[in-house]
């Protein structure tokens, strides 16, 4: 049985061939991405990118206060918003 911290999938686990030719798994820590808009796949501003930062900030401080903040970018949720409105009015 592994570790209890490495049931976590928190850390990514690696598949590694070693020189004897098991393959054993390695477990390494994800790489920082940032946040990306859900609709168009922008990087998202004003979104912390660390997960220590992430825990840590207020949640005023995580996102844009908003609707949709941290979620759509600000052209995404503008085209959204317009094409809600324009649909309401039409009916
Ligand atoms: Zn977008």
């Amino acid at each position: 049985m592994v570790r209890p911290m490495q049931r976590s999938r928190s850390l990514k686990r690696v598949y590694r061939r070693t020189p004897g030719g098991k393959t054993v798994v390695h477990y390494e820590r994800r790489k920082r991405t940032p946040m990306r808009c859900a609709r168009c796949g922008t990087i998202l501003f004003g979104v912390p990118t660390t997960d220590e930062l992430r825990r840590s900030l207020p949640k005023s401080s995580k996102r844009p206060e908003r609707i949709f903040g941290g979620f759509l970018c600000a052209r995404c949720l503008r085209e959204v918003l317009k094409q809600v409105v324009r649909e309401s009015v039409s009916r």
